[in-house]
């Protein structure tokens, strides 16, 4: 079953392997910034946090299921996502 017009749009975004998937979501104040560009699919992101990343069965590639809301979760993720595909980044105050 392939991705719907107009549904959410992880999953739609995830399908088109060579375009860079970029997600921001909030935890604190802290921005994620989520870019599967170099992505080697070695699912270490969906080992450290199952509950927030899962694989796309049709292109091999990780997705953000739930933002994940636990900031030492997001923490290891950046540290072992070998191509650096996951980055936290402080927000400034507006
Ligand atoms: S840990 Fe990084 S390189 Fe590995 S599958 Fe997840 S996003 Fe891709």
């Amino acid at each position: 079953m392939g991705p719907t017009a107009g549904g959410p749009g992880i999953s739609a975004n995830c399908s088109e392997r060579n375009r860079l998937y970029y997600r921001e979501s909030h935890v604190s104040k802290k921005r994620i910034n989520f870019s599967l560009g170099g992505c080697k699919q070695c699912e270490a992101c969906v080992s450290i946090a199952p509950d927030c990343f899962e694989i796309d069965e049709n292109t091999g590639m990780p997705f953000l299921k739930k933002e994940c809301a636990d900031e030492d979760v997001v923490r290891e993720l950046c540290a072992y996502c070998p191509e650096d595909c996951i980055e936290m980044e402080d927000m400034e105050e507006e």
